[in-house]
């Protein structure tokens, strides 16, 4: 007997992980006992005060500080192995504590991680175009287990289109949105679907699907958690685009918002056809943007567009125009300016920028540099009298395709 416990504690003290631990019990038993099979079962649900002998094996309960939180069950196995497990259980119970629930608490932190990293950028950001990638990616990272899907209802129509991921081919998700009333377990609890309601008005849906197992108990209460979070997220940019409708000004920039920027190239083309005048329009976007983000996170990504506006507005005269096109993309009227001095701003900005270093270290003092720096792509067009007022940054767009495509962290004019 001594020497059986001498050898399960060694293994209980070669385990690291559930499985392994698992693994080398059920190996350990049945080498020493005859046993069938060998389980753990910690579920939150099923306590077991004492142990059970059936016909077939026992279960044994687990304690925490005499709170039974679970069982052993143990299949098969010879007449020794009864008293063995009443002397062995203590120790195995101990190192399921240490084992199983730290795995727990660890997964239970990364969800408040998670859930705090939601919470970080929904305070900065508004637009789900922008947002909504990136929730899902979290999700994906955390609920590595399910395929999680996020339906926004459009307040017109009051449909229920799909935002996360980019596509679902999986007619039976489709239906379940399209039918769906509340909150509802399906396919043998392989799915549940959520409601995404905030202030008592709904959203849209979220619908988790199961690779693995039966969704938990657990899991059905952090994907609650998670969908209140993603409909506040919702709600706000609702509330944030009604309000967007009449401001004029980018938050984070302060430049000119896509909607001001349109309504100023009118302006700004009309005067120069009537006065004759050379306008021209630059278009840029910051390269490998994703990387910034990726590496050091999203605030410092918001940052670096900070600055690069900063820089850009530093090199303009004060007549020129800088507006917001979209995330990380800026647009530049240069009006009375013709094509080469128009080149001439450009590169400037282009090296500028380039040899910019930005402090990341009190953004992100974890990051393992305390400077970056970015390289911008520009493209340039003048407009000529027969072109509409869109061509001016739908040309200068596509020369800063070509600049993208040839390199990067150059100035490309287009001449049409
Ligand atoms: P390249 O342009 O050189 O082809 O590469 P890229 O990595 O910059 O590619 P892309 O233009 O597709 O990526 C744009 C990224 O910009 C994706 C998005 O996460 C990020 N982005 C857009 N708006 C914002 C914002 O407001 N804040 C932050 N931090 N990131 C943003
Ligand atoms: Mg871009
Ligand atoms: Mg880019």
């Amino acid at each position: 007997m001594i020497h059986k416990i001498e050898k399960l504690s060694k293994v209980l003290s070669e385990s690291y992980s559930e499985k392994s631990l698992i693994a080398s019990l059920g190996t350990f038993f049945e080498k020493n006992f005859d046993t069938e099979d060998f389980s753990i079962d910690i579920n939150n649900k099923t306590y077991l005060e004492f142990p059970i002998i059936e016909s077939d094996g026992i279960k044994y309960p687990i304690f925490k500080h005499k709170k039974s939180i679970g069982y052993l069950c143990i299949k098969g196995g010879n007449n020794e192995l009864k008293s063995f497990i009443k002397i062995a259980a203590p120790f195995i119970s101990l190192k399921v504590q240490n084992i199983i629930l730290s795995e727990k608490m660890q997964k239970n932190i990364n969800f408040h991680e998670t859930m705090k990293n939601i919470a970080k950028i929904i305070e900065t950001q508004y637009e789900l175009n922008y947002v909504i990638p990136i929730i899902g990616e979290m999700i994906d990272k955390f609920f590595e287990d399910y395929l999680v899907y996020i339906f926004i209802k459009d307040e017109a129509t009051g449909v229920n289109a799909l935002a996360w991921p980019m596509a679902c081919r999986d007619t039976k998700i489709l239906e379940i949105v399209e039918n769906f009333k509340s909150k509802e377990f399906t396919d043998n609890k392989m799915t549940l679907a959520l409601p995404l309601k905030s202030e008592g008005k709904e959203v849209g849906i979220l619908v988790a699907k199961s690779t693995n197992e039966p969704i938990t108990e657990k899991d059905d209460d952090y994907l609650t958690q998670l969908s209140s979070q993603i409909a506040t997220t919702i709600n706000r940019a609702n509330v944030y685009a009604e309000i967007l409708k009449h401001a004029t000004l980018d938050a984070l920039t302060g430049f000119y918002n896509r909607r001001q920027l349109e309504e100023r190239i009118k302006q700004e083309v009309s005067n120069a056809k009537r006065q004759k005048a050379p306008l021209c329009g630059i278009m840029t976007d910051i390269d490998f943007f994703k990387g910034v983000n990726d590496t050091y996170g999203h605030a410092v990504g918001d940052l670096v567009l900070k600055t690069i506006a900063k820089v850009i507005r530093g090199q303009l005269r004060e007549y020129d125009i800088a507006g917001r096109y979209g995330g990380e993309e800026f647009s530049i009227l240069l009006p009375f300016t013709k094509i080469e001095e128009a080149k001439m701003v450009a590169e400037r900005l282009r090296k500028t920028i380039e040899n910019k270093t930005i402090d990341i270290s009190k953004v992100n003092p974890e990051a393992d540099v305390k400077e970056i720096s970015v390289t911008l792509s520009l493209g340039i067009y003048e407009i000529k009298d027969t072109d509409k007022d869109e061509d001016l940054l739908i040309k200068a767009d596509k020369a800063l395709y070509q600049a993208k495509n040839t390199g990067r962290n150059k100035v490309v004019v287009q001449n049409d």
